[in-house]
């Protein structure tokens, strides 16, 4: 800990090394444009609370592995160390789960100070070849919704083929190519649903006009979600304003340090919603969220767009916390099922919202709500770091998905596309069975009246 200690402040407010560097823009690992700010590294005060909820820290043990350990490696470029290949790697392992935000005592802001440190780190720290090559092919497709949709034609046809199956049986893959067998596994089954039509008039008396974001993985790979996003908000006496083509929100980019492709999909979101007469903005992905919430900050730094950022993140709302906030009125019908709820990190943890979504699945007569055991602990998703790191992300799947199937539940519920595709493959490899929905496919079906099986049977 003698390094730990060097860092640590005298009781007068910030360290003297820290204090210097962070106020004088030293050299060392990072420049001045955002550079991660000493005051908010000093608020750690190394208590350790943070540890046992850091996945990376219950996988390795290692301390520059925990949330502590990052934040004394951002210390240390504050004060002049060079922006190292090992402390890239500490930064890159780092889930970005914000678990640690919630444990914290003394409120360091570490999601901020991961945020900053990632930027730095894309902009200055050349990376391999191949890694380079892995996160140029990532950032070409995810974001991009018609990209993406292009390739549900041939990936419906592999699984059909029942290819997807033999070669995840065979688990060549993983000793071939991890990260090809990652995406083999998360490929989620495709289903057939029409695009969502531009507006949908509320049911009733009209309680509110909401914009709702299609998003990328959402809309290419999980269009029933939105379907059933779309019925309840009109069945709660809502507009739905579905704008096509507005693209990607921008939480993958911000997420791993692509701050300037995150504001260029920002300004464009903001563009096509800023004068649609939206009182809310509703998004289901908790990752999409979390980020929209930050759009202010994100734009701060642009005249143009800084005050309509801030207005447009003030609209913001999760689905769950949405429907909290106005007060649901529609009809529950009975939906005689046992759920294990997940708390999405980018839900729980990013936002805290943890309370809605149970109090609406409680809402659902016959429905029985189970616990999973160690619900702070990431399911090893988080956006694309369970392609860039696919075999601590399987022993993180596997850890959530044993959880998950001890709860005896039927189905397992959450509100992240991410989440779902890496359980629902974890509970494969486990040889388990669970059905898997989004929070809004299970409100959805009680307020029409379906049957469990319209969720277990898919
Ligand atoms: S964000 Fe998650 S993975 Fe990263 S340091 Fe915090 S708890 Fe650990
Ligand atoms: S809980 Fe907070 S103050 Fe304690 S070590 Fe972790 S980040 Fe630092």
């Amino acid at each position: 800990m003698a390094d730990l200690d060097a860092t640590r402040g005298t009781g007068s407010g910030l360290p003297d090394a820290l204090r210097a560097a962070g106020n004088a823009g030293a050299a060392g690992a990072f420049d001045d444009h955002h550079r991660p700010r000493a005051d908010q590294v000093a608020d750690c005060v190394h208590c350790g609370f943070c540890l046992t909820t850091c996945p990376t820290y219950v996988l390795w043990g290692e301390e520059m592995d925990s949330p502590r350990g990052r934040i004394h490696l951002i210390a240390q470029g504050l004060e002049g160390e060079p922006l190292s290949t090992s402390m890239v790697t500490h930064v890159d392992r780092c889930l970005g789960c914000m678990a640690c935000v919630t444990a914290c005592p003394s409120g360091v802001r570490y999601d901020q100070l991961i945020e900053d440190t990632r930027a730095q780190v894309e902009r200055r720290h050349p990376r391999g070849a191949r890694d380079r090559a892995l996160r140029a092919a990532i950032f070409a497709l995810f974001p991009y919704p018609r990209r993406l949709r292009l390739l549900r034609g041939p990936l419906w046809a592999y699984q059909r083929s029942g290819l997807q199956a033999l070669i995840g049986r065979t688990q060549l893959l993983e000793r071939l190519a991890p990260t090809l067998a990652t995406l083999n596994a998360l490929a989620p089954r495709l289903r057939g649903v029409p695009r969502p039509p531009r507006r949908v008039a509320a049911h009733g008396d009209r309680r509110a006009v909401v914009g709702m974001l299609t998003g990328c993985v959402q809309s290419a790979f999980f269009p029933d979600v939105n379907a059933a996003t779309v019925r309840i908000l009109a069945a709660e006496g809502c507009d739905v304003l579905i704008p096509p083509g507005q693209g990607c929100c921008g939480a993958l980019s911000v997420h791993n340090g692509r701050r300037a492709e995150a504001e260029r999909f920002a300004r464009r979101l903001i563009d096509t919603f800023e004068r649609s007469g939206m009182d809310y903005f509703v998004v289901n992905a908790a990752g999409c969220g979390s980020s929209l919430k930050e759009y202010g900050a994100l734009l701060a730094d642009d005249p143009a767009y800084a005050t309509r950022a801030a207005t447009f993140a003030a609209k913001v709302r999760d689905l769950a916390e949405l429907l909290i906030e106005i007060g649901p009125v529609a009809e529950r019908h009975p939906l005689p099922v046992t759920v294990a709820y997940h708390d999405a990190c980018h839900l729980g943890h990013a936002q805290g919202i943890r309370a809605q979504p149970r109090t609406l699945l409680r809402g659902v007569p016959g429905l029985e709500l189970r616990e999973i055991a160690d619900p702070e602990i990431c399911c090893g998703s988080a956006g694309v770091w369970n392609v860039l790191n696919p075999e601590p992300a399987a022993a993180l799947g596997d850890r959530k998905a044993a959880a998950v199937l001890a709860t005896g539940a039927s189905l397992l519920v959450t509100a992240n596309p991410g989440c779902l595709m890496q359980v629902a493959a974890a509970v494969r490899r486990q040889g388990g069975e669970i059905a898997l929905a989004h929070t809004a496919q299970v409100l959805d079906a009680s307020i029409r009246g379906l049957g469990p099986a319209a969720l277990t049977d898919r």
